[in-house]
Formats: structure tokens, sequence, C-alpha cells
């Protein structure tokens, strides 16, 4: 990993901190139906292919926010010592997350927020640790946000399927532990701020309850889009769903909705899975958006 990257949006100070880096999934696992013709325009796009040049290289990571005094994380990772007998590269992972936090300046005592865009396994992970055989909470001063609808969905048994075992599995070792310590404010997904600077805006696809969380601060916008896109491929081709997307109508519309967003607000664009340096800038020429590492 290189050094820390720091992006300033207003007043406020934006890093990266990577949980994990996965090179698992060809281009056509991960995107199915991706033309012949835009395999090699996805493949010539800096930095996303793993050094074998045939794998799409994924970031798992937190954004951690430095904004008024607070400390705020959006997302966190996958997690150490879960047990994802469904998702193999997360089960029983031991990564340098919390190291990484450190190199940022931050220790897991000076987070006052988590915020989640959606509740999957790559997403939730550390928000609890193993601590003598119980998952406890690794940020013990936060208070952690996300939908109400999410977690209802996540924690219904009527929609329990092979597609989203892990996702229910996950509620159980990393999102019930920090409910029932009291530590959580649901929200409904409206748009308004939910804290200073902060809006959670409704990205429904690639989960039910999927938000995107933007940041604006001195009339300068950061858009947290989690996972609209899994590779900058689908910023030329919004119609291209990744495997992981199971809506294909609300998924399209929601990533259409947050291009055109970026793009009229300059918002920088923080990524949740395109690797380092996962930031970039969506400029649009017509009708076509293209991406640009920031
Ligand atoms: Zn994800």
């Amino acid at each position: 990993m290189t050094k820390p990257q720091f992006y300033s949006i207003g007043d406020a100070r934006v890093a990266c901190v990577v949980d994990t880096v996965l090179d698992s999934f060809t281009l056509q696992q991960l995107l199915p139906d991706l033309h012949d013709d835009d395999r090699q325009l996805a493949e010539e796009m800096p930095k996303t292919m793993a050094p074998d040049g045939r794998r799409v290289r994924l970031s798992v990571h937190s954004w951690v926010i430095q904004y008024r005094g607070k400390t705020i994380l959006v997302d966190t990772g996958a997690g150490n010592d879960k047990d994802r007998p469904n998702a193999r590269y997360f089960d029983h992972i031991r990564t340098s997350y919390l190291a990484r936090l450190a190199d940022v300046g931050v220790s897991p005592h000076d987070v006052d927020y988590v915020l989640h865009t959606h509740l999957h396994v790559d997403h939730v992970g550390w928000n609890t640790m193993l601590i003598d055989g119980r998952c406890t909470p690794t940020f013990p001063n936060a208070r952690f946000i996300f939908s109400a609808k999410e977690y209802a969905y996540f924690t219904d048994p009527a929609n329990l399927n092979d597609r989203n075992r892990t996702s229910f599995q996950v509620q159980e070792d990393s999102v019930r532990p920090i409910v029932d310590a009291g530590m959580v404010d649901m929200i409904e997904v409206t748009g308004d701020e939910v804290i200073p600077g902060f809006s959670f805006h409704p990205t429904p696809g690639h989960t039910m309850h999927h938000a995107s969380i933007v940041l604006e601060s001195a009339g300068v916008r950061a858009l947290f889009a989690g996972d609209l896109l899994h590779h900058p491929i689908q910023i030329r081709k919004p119609e291209l769903l990744s495997v992981f997307d199971p809506e294909r109508q609300k998924t399209v519309e929601s990533r259409r909705w947050a291009l055109e967003y970026a793009a009229d607000h300059k918002a920088t664009w923080f990524s949740s899975h395109i690797p380092e340096p996962s930031a970039g800038r969506i400029v649009r020429a017509g009708e076509q958006y293209s991406w640009h590492f920031e």
C-alpha cells in the first residue's frame, strides 16, 4: 500500500483506509453482459486490473472523514476472523485495517460516527471484532447510522435465499451486536442531512435500500457512492450490471442519477471498490460520462 492520500472537500479531510484487495474475478465474471468491444476498453482502463491483466482488482475499504472536530467512517470493510463459508475470499481473513487506520491518525476510540451505504459483507465487517470468542464493537464511542429498511430487509426470514445467505449471517455477527449495544440510529433515507454536512440519498438496486452519502462543505461536494459501480467501465456503460446487482432497472436508474449528480455538482466520487486511489471525478461529454482518477 502506498502512503495515505488526503483529499480536501471544503473544510473536510478525506482518506481511504484499505481493508483488503480482491483479484478474484475475471471481467466476464464480474460483468456478465460485457461485450467483446467493451472488454478491451475495460482492460485498458488504468489501475483497474490485477497484475495478471485478466482479473479485475477490487478494493475493499473505508473512507475516513475528519470534519468539524468529528471523525466519521463510511463503511467498514470485511473485518477479521469472520466465518464466511459462502464468501470464501472473506472467510477468516486477517488484515492490517486497524494499523492502516492508525496511519491516517485515527484510533478506534476516535471514531464518532459510522455511516453505512448498505449492509453487505464487505461494508460492515469492522463494526465488530472477535474478542474472547465474542463479536465486540470495534469503535466503542461511535454512533452508527444506516437505513432502517435495509436492516429490516436483511433480518426478515421471508427474504432469506441463496443469494443473500451471507448478508443474513453478516447481520448476526457485525450489525446485531451494535444494535443490541444501543449504538445505532436507523433512519429513513430521504436526502435530508443526518449529521452536519452529511445526507443519505436513496440509490436502490444493488440492495433494495442502498443509499449513497453526500458530504457538502463550504459549497464543495463529495459522493460516497457505495456499490453503484464496481468498475469504471460502468460509467461509460451505465447499463452494465455487475454479478452482485440483483435488480436491473433500479440499479441502472440509481447509477444514472448519481452520475448526473456528480457531474452537475462537480462532486468527487469516492468509490467503494475501484482500486486505489479509488476516488475520481465524473465528466460528462454529450450523453456519455467518463472517469478520471483524482
Ligand atoms: Zn461492496
